[in-house]
């Protein structure tokens, strides 16, 4: 019988530095051999260009050489959860498995088959929480309800920060690792996906860039936010850090990291939002049917520049401003009126920094179904935001050159009467 080991399994937390489940399978007592499995079952529906998965590469070679450094060596395998498992109970004899929770719907059913099958193989699976500052129900109401209102679960999330809340794991200082033989990462061709070079953010943000975040955040034209989303979105960085430089240096940009983990907490109280409406009434909208409608909001052809330079900018990079996302999302929505669902596949197809919890809370806040939405009669005016957020255009002439010329296309709906169709539509569907 060989010696007992325990694995500690990498997910959407890319990184060494103060990762908390690498921490706990490290603090055990048997060495640990670190696993990435990339999922069949993920993989299969992505297309063969996905700059996602090049950033996932990427973060695995700079890890993998960490491992290596130790003398053992990240495991990287291309199966399904069980697949993988199964390979490594072949060739090590695994007394536990660690990890990071996931809140979402997938992940969670993933998780849930997985501990069946290590029950079965008497296996411990062991959780921790890495992902958000605070999980599941430990931001409820006083009656134990998850809060659905964004105001008041904020004020909680902050009175239940303590000195502790942030404090780094340091499990860049531990190395209770397996020695293991060095293998070669699978390669991109191998997992069927194109070798791209694409631009990713810095992983890092400058206290100067949050002491000013209140005042540029809303100007797409310049670097006002942290573009850390993609980072956060795969743990390249741990969010307790940047929750701390949030007490530190901004308040404006803390309340964007709990948004973030309020909608975590959203999506794990009620996955079902992912697909359905939040508030049932809203399932009843009558959305239009017109395609050609969608490929012109898809394209960047709108006729509305700052709706057309956001599509633009997202179809080219991955990112999005956040002002803009809230913009063409409400110009979908309202204006088209066209199903937010639509949307949030687009969105969840190039977005870089996608995230289901966010993606699908940022599309029903817009469409107005969402628990903390915009109400249903407030209609972004996209000349007025224009004017407000990108009055040189600036934003707008980097990505859409021809805006001025003949060659750029004239509006394809009225602003007016698109605005009453929306106000009248939503408002008949609730009231009826
Ligand atoms: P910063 O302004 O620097 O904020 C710091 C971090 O806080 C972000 O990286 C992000 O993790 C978090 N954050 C900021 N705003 C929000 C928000 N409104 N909701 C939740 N978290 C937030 N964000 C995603 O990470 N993935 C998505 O798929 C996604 N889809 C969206 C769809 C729509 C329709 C809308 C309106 C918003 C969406 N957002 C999404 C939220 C937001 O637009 C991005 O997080 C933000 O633009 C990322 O840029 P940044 O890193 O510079 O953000």
């Amino acid at each position: 019988m060989k010696d007992p080991i325990s694995i500690f399994w990498h997910r959407r937390d890319l990184r060494i530095k103060d990762n908390a489940g690498l921490f706990k399978a490290l603090s055990g007592d048997v060495p640990v051999v670190p696993v990435f499995i990339f999922d069949k079952n993920i993989l299969s529906n992505l297309p063969s260009k996905d700059a996602r998965i090049v950033f996932i590469h990427q973060e695995l070679e700079k890890i993998k050489l960490y491992y290596q450094r130790k003398g053992s060596d990240l495991r990287v395998i291309f199966d399904t959860p069980q697949g993988a498992f199964e390979k490594l109970c072949s060739q090590f004899n695994v007394r536990s498995v660690f990890t990071n929770r996931d809140y979402e719907p997938y992940a969670k059913k993933r998780d849930g088959n997985m501990n069946d099958w290590f029950q079965k193989n008497k296996i411990e699976f062991i959780g921790a929480k890495d992902h958000v500052i605070f999980e599941k129900s430990e931001v409820v109401k006083d009656n134990g309800e998850p809060y659905t209102v964004f105001t008041p679960y904020s004020k909680k999330w902050k009175s239940h920060v303590t000195e502790n809340t942030f404090k780094p794991f340091a499990s860049e200082e531990l190395d209770n690792y397996e020695l293991l033989e060095p293998e070669e990462l699978i390669s991109l061709k191998a997992l069927g996906f194109d070798s791209l070079e694409p631009d990713f953010p810095d992983k890092t943000v400058n206290p100067d860039l949050l002491a000013d975040y209140k005042k540029n955040r809303d100007i797409p034209s310049i670097k006002g936010t942290s573009r850390l989303s993609v980072h956060l979105r795969f743990g390249t960085v741990s969010i307790r850090s940047l929750a701390k430089k949030g007490q530190n240096y901004s308040e404006a940009w803390l309340n964007e990291l709990i948004w973030r983990d309020f909608y975590q907490m959203i999506i794990h109280h009620f996955p079902k939002s992912a697909d359905d409406e939040f508030r049932a009434k809203y399932s009843k909208i009558p959305w239009s049917d017109n395609m050609d409608h969608f490929e012109k909001w898809t394209q960047g052809k709108t006729g509305y520049p700052i709706v057309d330079a956001g599509m633009r900018e997202l179809n080219a990079t991955g990112f999005m401003h956040n002002r803009v996302r809230m913009v063409v999302a409400s110009f979908l929505t309202k204006h088209l009126l066209l199903d937010w669902r639509l949307g949030e596949r687009y969105f969840a197809e190039k977005l870089l920094d996608f995230e289901l919890a966010s993606n699908v809370g940022g599309w029903q806040w817009a469409a107005g179904s969402g628990c903390d939405a915009a109400p249903y009669f407030r209609v972004f005016n996209p000349e007025s935001q224009l004017k407000k957020f990108d009055p040189e255009l600036r934003y707008v002439k980097k990505w859409v050159p021809e805006y001025g010329s003949s060659s750029y296309p004239s509006p394809i709906v009225e602003h007016k009467w698109a605005r009453q169709r929306a106000i009248d539509t939503y408002k008949e569907t609730l009231n009826s």
